[in-house]
């Protein structure tokens, strides 16, 4: 499909966007906890219901071949949509946490060992911290944490200096949820790669703002979840290079992850199923097919200038206000503030404005370790996607200023 809607165009695709909150048009600057469907997404998965609903593969009757083609037809736009050498290689999990523990369950069995490292960042989410945690528990590994700098950077010759013979993995976020930075990831596999070491990307945070092409990447694993790139809840892909895909263990046991079962063996099936264990959310499949759909009409470059532009703005404007500071200032940064007042609490800020129809997100955004560093115990945080509006940005600031006058 050619790109070719105005980026200015996309808020009406957005059914939920129309909706009044406590009598005010809905301002949506929570995109970083989820994003919002389009149309289109929301009749796809109406429409398997409807028409297609079945159980896949080995099924010989019409409606299971129909469901079964719809849920193999999306692994395919996703390939194509991260630039996946190989179709096997993208695997459906639950969402992106579901894929991190997946990797880290069968770096867990055989291929960490007491002595072993596995690094990290500062900041991490709880998602790609706590899998880590569990798998040097169960193995006697060590997690080691790269630092970042005040303004949220990653101190890239201090990650450098970790990597060593010990290092079995580098797990670290592609786009930070909490911060907005966008971390050099090319960079990051260089180095890595250069000691020999694999990296996982969380890519949550990154898929709804950029696009992701996994071979110019070179990561070995790339993980992400259907609902912050416009899909539905409860789907998402591990990427994974073949090559580890084949050696690493099947994360659950039971259908369709099987060649051939007897009391005595079990063998195992082939990529991508090995690792899909069970009837898959199959409506969340096709959904999230409809999703890279949608994404094929807009143009990432078109995002991202789009994005820029309001980041930008709503910086200068935000910096206006008294009181206020910015978490996260990196120079690479993702359409993501997150800002603390000296005086007013942020969880009262988030209270405020929903009365006045916008929705942000408060607290720790599962950044824990990251509010110790900032030593903060959470921000508000406004994270835009391509279908907000400077108008919003300029109703978002209004409501602030108000909601401040009330609180202080
Ligand atoms: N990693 C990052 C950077 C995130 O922002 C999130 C969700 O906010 C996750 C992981 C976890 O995603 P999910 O809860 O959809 O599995």
């Amino acid at each position: 499909m050619s790109a070719t809607k105005n980026i200015l165009d996309t808020h009406k695709d957005f059914p939920t966007l129309k909706r009044m909150i406590n009598g005010k048009p809905l301002v949506y600057f929570d995109n970083g906890a989820t994003a919002q469907k389009p149309q289109l997404v929301i009749d796809r998965i109406n429409d398997y219901y409807q028409n297609e609903n079945a159980n896949i593969h080995r099924g010989v009757h019409t409606l299971s071949q129909d469901a079964t083609s719809a849920y193999e037809e999306a692994r395919r736009k996703i390939q194509v949509l991260i630039n996946a050498p190989l179709e096997e290689e993208v695997i459906f999990t639950k969402g992106t946490t579901d894929g991190i523990n997946l990797i880290a369950n069968g770096f867990s069995r055989g291929f960490l060992n007491s002595g072993d490292e596995v690094i990290i960042s500062e900041m991490e989410h709880h998602s790609n911290i706590v899998p880590w945690q569990m798998a040097c528990e169960y193995t006697g590994a060590t997690l080691k944490v790269a630092p970042m700098n005040d303004e949220g950077e990653l101190i890239f010759e201090a990650f450098e200096a970790l990597l060593s013979a010990k290092t079995k993995l580098v797990a670290i976020t592609h786009v930070s949820n909490t911060l907005g930075t966008i971390n050099p990831a090319k960079d990051i596999v260089r180095v890595a790669h250069a000691k020999g070491i694999p990296v996982l990307f969380d890519g949550a945070q990154s898929v709804q703002h950029m696009a992701i092409d996994v071979q110019d990447l070179d990561c070995e694993f790339y993980v992400f979840g259907g609902h912050k790139m416009f899909g539905p809840t409860g789907i998402g892909v591990l990427y994974g290079k073949k090559e580890w895909l084949d050696k690493l263990p099947p994360y659950q046991g039971g259908g369709d992850m099987i060649k051939t079962v007897s009391f005595e063996k079990t063998t195992y099936n082939d990529l991508p199923y090995k690792f899909e264990a069970g009837t898959p959310n199959i409506a969340g499949g096709i959904g999230l097919g409809a999703a890279v759909d949608y994404l094929n009409t807009i143009d990432w470059n078109e995002v991202h200038t789009h994005e820029q532009g309001l980041l930008k703005y709503a910086t200068e404007q935000i910096l206006q206000i008294e009181g206020i500071k910015i978490i996260g200032t990196a120079k690479n940064k993702a359409g993501v503030l997150s800002f603390v007042h000296d005086k007013a609490h942020h969880y009262d800020i988030g209270t405020i404005l929903d009365q006045l129809g916008i929705a942000i997100r408060t607290g720790h955004h599962c950044t824990e370790p990251l509010m110790h560093r900032c030593k903060i115990t959470g921000t508000a945080r406004a994270s835009f996607a391509f279908y907000n509006t400077k108008e919003e940005i300029d109703v978002f600031i209004a409501a602030l200023k108000r909601a401040l006058k009330m609180l202080l």
